[in-house]
């Protein structure tokens, strides 16, 4: 769990960005960010339901979306059917995930840093061919858990 120094930062961060698409830092839109902050994997409504019981499961979906145009979160999902949510990279750090296509289950993997400089230049090499200019990428695995293998 980051200091508290550290979710402050966050917190201003978050603030700023919503200012920019002119949305307000509520309440609510902060409890999700701080359930993120803690949480440390990405959640699903289901989740933020159980952790913010008083918050309306319409009101999350809302500030997901909201919290989500502002570039502060994204989706993580094997398929519709388990949508998740976590920070996005540029208020964490890049990652990966393993996706249980079974029971919606999301593994962050981080890869050794000589095998993340050999995927960024592979991808550099196919987007140099197709004269694309790569900023990031995703990389999630679909497959079974060891729960559902
Ligand atoms: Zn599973
Ligand atoms: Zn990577």
């Amino acid at each position: 769990m980051p200091d508290q120094g550290m979710a402050e930062d966050m917190h201003s961060l978050v603030e700023h960005r919503l200012r920019r698409i002119d949305q307000r830092y509520t309440s609510g839109r902060r409890a999700i960010v701080d359930l993120l902050v803690t949480a440390g994997h990405p959640v699903s409504i289901g989740d933020i339901a159980e952790r913010l019981p008083d918050l309306p499961r319409s009101s999350a979906y809302r500030h997901l979306t909201d919290l989500h145009a502002a570039g502060l979160v994204r989706r993580v999902a094997a398929n519709d059917e388990f949508t998740r949510f976590e920070l996005a990279e540029d208020l964490t750090e890049h990652h990966h995930h393993l996706l249980c296509v079974n029971c919606g289950k999301v593994i962050d993997v981080t890869l050794p840093s000589g095998a993340e400089q050999q995927v960024t230049s592979v991808i550099s090499q196919l987007a140099d061919t197709a004269g694309f200019q790569p900023h990031s990428h995703r990389l999630d695995v679909l497959g079974l858990c060891s729960a559902c293998a």
